[in-house]
């Protein structure tokens, strides 16, 4: 089975898939993730994508698209993906489409996570992550034990240079621009579930898991 998780940034997508994919025995693809990760080994990728992450812009279709096909060709992908982050423009949704007929597969269900602007926002400035093991926390709704630290005990947590305010508004309006529409391309394939985002992590959990199974 192959899940896309679509919503704005901040919506919950990386804490959802997270549990999701150990549920389902999916792979969890977070093209964010991955971006960040070849920017920290300094990779040429790595090295392109850093100033359009940083002022809050779309990495080019091209780079983003062989990074996930790559990833997606992956064996430890071989039993389905949960797709996080990825596509974010129609380009990369028909990119995604040819890649998966190539291999004789295909997307079976998309959950777009609708979660209001203005509570998306105070999400990512409460973010705080993990540089070490990639765990998420929220300074009010998701807190680690111990102020700043990682519960993982990883060590201290950092802010996302782009979950500062400016950066912010910038990747809203990137959302609303360019990946919004997506929302009207999976629902005429048929393939889009919407689910109310703003409540809690476990119901919003529970409600994503449903259609998970549904699909299965
Ligand atoms: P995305 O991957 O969509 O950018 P994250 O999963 O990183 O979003 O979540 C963004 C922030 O919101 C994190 O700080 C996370 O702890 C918090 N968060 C996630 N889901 C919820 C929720 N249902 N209610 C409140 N806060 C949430
Ligand atoms: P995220 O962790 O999903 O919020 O992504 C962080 C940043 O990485 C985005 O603001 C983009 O600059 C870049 N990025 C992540 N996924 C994509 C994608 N599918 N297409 C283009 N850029 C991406």
């Amino acid at each position: 089975m192959n899940v896309i998780l679509l919503g704005p940034p901040g919506a919950g997508k990386g804490t959802q898939a997270k549990r999701t994919a150990a549920a389902f025995g999916l792979k969890h693809l977070s093209s964010g993730d991955i971006l960040r990760a070849e920017r920290k080994a300094g990779t040429e990728l790595g090295r392109k994508a850093q100033s359009y992450m940083d002022r809050g812009a779309l990495v080019p279709d091209e780079l983003v698209v062989a990074m996930m096909a790559d990833h997606i060709a992956r064996p430890d992908a071989a039993k389905g993906v949960l797709l996080d982050g990825f596509p974010r423009t129609r380009a990369q949704a028909e990119a995604l489409d040819r890649e998966l007929a190539r291999m004789g597969n295909r997307i079976d269900l998309v959950i777009d996570l609708a979660v209001p602007d203005d509570d998306v926002a105070g999400r990512l400035t409460g973010r705080r992550s993990c540089p070490k093991c990639g765990a998420v926390y929220h300074i009010r709704f998701h807190p680690p034990k111990t102020d700043g630290m990682c519960d993982g005990g990883c060590g201290a947590l950092v802010v996302r240079e782009d979950d500062k305010e400016a950066v912010v508004r910038q990747r809203l309006k990137t959302y609303h621009e360019q990946t919004e529409p997506l929302i009207a391309y999976y629902r005429e394939k048929g393939l889009l579930r919407q689910v109310d985002g703003s409540r809690s992590v476990d119901q919003v959990g529970a409600a994503v898991d449903a259609l998970c199974r549904g699909a299965q």
